[in-house]
């Protein structure tokens, strides 16, 4: 697992932005400052008081928080002495009863496992940190915990959650349970959690061998001296442990010697990966925006809606605001997704020398919003859940609720599989030289 002596490991006070491949000079930290890469604008490094303690307290008030949010009811709808509830649990069940099953899975995953794994795991992490365990399990798990903080949706179930209230507000009594008021909670402390994390910091404890000691961190934009030589090194995607070019060579180690991920100069066939995923996308979209999302049967009469039915609905009710949440959510954020990778890989391939930094931080947006598209989904899997009043009036999933979340989960996997970095790669080469 240790770097051979007679590797020349990167000098402590040098750093690399995993986004662009700058190459930055360290400086000794100061308290409250964030340091931002001079070239792409990604936050490098910021300064966290406590984080070990802090990130404890939370998870483990999360962690209480976690059973009554998901096993106690959340709403109560009543119409003309028929009253339903249920609780988020029982809503991923509802779907499962009526063979959506990959619409269940997902739900399921994303509002009930990766947001247990997400609390439990950092958790002990963070005891392992405090009691300074050296258990090879603590780095793999961290690496894991980064791609579940983007899987857990319990915030987009909580909007779910409130959009559904207006919406049902307008043809039932609502009233909120026990369970929607511990949602709140185990939301603000989840959030809270990745907020007082400091990932670097974590990193270097769990690291014997770092060269890169926390009272030496860089933050910030005083940092920005750049360095010649780019290419000396390697740096791991996923834990961000900077090692010597040859490191690979000389060791036959192709694993991070900190968290075990693959090591590689950049994404294993990313370009491609992310054309396959967007055309998939591009495919699903028709399905998912042409057929019906949601079936509402009255009195033995079925009523089915697409997308645009259910965001004109809010319209022609009067609720612009959640009309227009929806509107962005289920139709604007795909879209600018499909559309945004698009325009970075036809700039990869034309070697598009402008607006990168524009684009790099279009590519972190689009990151960043992807997992808000599932908002539809959730509020479908509790309308399916709750608005069930017998021969009155029942709502279920339709066919486009798969297609949809097929596009939601494609545009998502599309932006994992890219690698930024390419962008500049491309830039700095010229046409002719290729
Ligand atoms: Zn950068
Ligand atoms: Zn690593």
């Amino acid at each position: 697992m240790k770097a051979p002596s007679t590797l020349n490991l990167p000098s402590a006070r040098v750093t690399v932005c995993p986004d662009c491949s700058l190459i930055l000079q360290a400086i000794v930290p100061l308290p409250h400052q964030i340091a931002v890469c001079p070239r792409c604008a990604q936050q490098l490094y910021r300064y966290r008081h406590n984080t070990i303690q802090k990130a404890m307290v939370l998870s483990l008030t999360g962690l209480f928080l976690y059973m009554p949010a998901n096993v106690l009811p959340l709403l109560s709808f009543s119409v003309l002495g028929i009253n339903t509830h249920s609780s988020i649990m029982q809503a991923c069940l509802r779907l499962f009863n009526q063979q959506q099953y990959v619409l269940g899975v997902t739900v399921a995953l994303t509002t009930l496992v990766f947001p247990l794994l997400v609390l439990a795991g950092l958790l002990l992490i963070t005891l392992g940190l405090s009691r300074q365990w050296q258990a090879p399990w603590m780095p793999r798990f961290f690496r894991f915990y980064h791609h579940l903080t983007e899987w857990a949706m319990t915030d987009v179930f909580l909007v779910g959650v409130l959009i559904t209230v207006i919406k049902m507000s307008h043809m039932a009594t609502v009233s909120l349970n026990a369970g929607f008021f511990c949602l709140i909670g185990l939301v603000v402390t989840t959030i809270a959690t990745q907020a007082v994390t400091d990932h670097q910091l974590f990193w270097s404890l769990m690291d014997a061998q770092d060269t890169l000691r926390p009272d030496q961190k860089m933050t910030a934009t005083a940092a920005t001296e750049q360095m010649p030589n780019a290419s000396g090194f390697l740096l791991c995607h996923s834990c961000h442990k900077l090692l010597p070019a040859e490191y690979t060579t000389q060791t036959g180690h192709d694993r991070c010697p900190r968290c075990g991920h693959s090591l590689r100069p950049r994404k294993k066939n990313s370009i491609a990966r992310t054309w396959a995923l967007l055309l998939t996308a591009c495919l699903l979209t028709v399905p998912a925006n042409l057929l019906p999302i949601m079936e509402v049967e009255s009195f033995g009469v079925p009523d089915r809606s697409t997308i645009m039915d259910g965001i004109l609905y809010f319209f022609r009710e009067g609720s612009y605001g959640i009309g227009l949440v929806i509107f962005i959510a289920s139709v604007l954020v795909p879209l600018f997704k499909i559309i945004g990778l698009i325009i970075i890989l036809l700039s990869i391939h034309f070697h598009w020398h402008s607006w990168l930094r524009h684009k790099a931080i279009m590519f972190r947006y689009i990151e960043f919003i992807g997992r808000w598209s599932m908002l539809d989904i959730f509020v479908i899997t509790l309308l399916c859940a709750l608005a069930q009043f017998g021969f009155l009036s029942s709502i279920n999933a339709a066919p486009a609720a798969f297609y949809f979340t097929g596009v939601v989960l494609s545009t998502m996997f599309a932006a994992l599989s890219f690698d930024p970095r390419l962008l500049w790669d491309a830039a700095a080469v010229a046409p002719d030289q290729q």
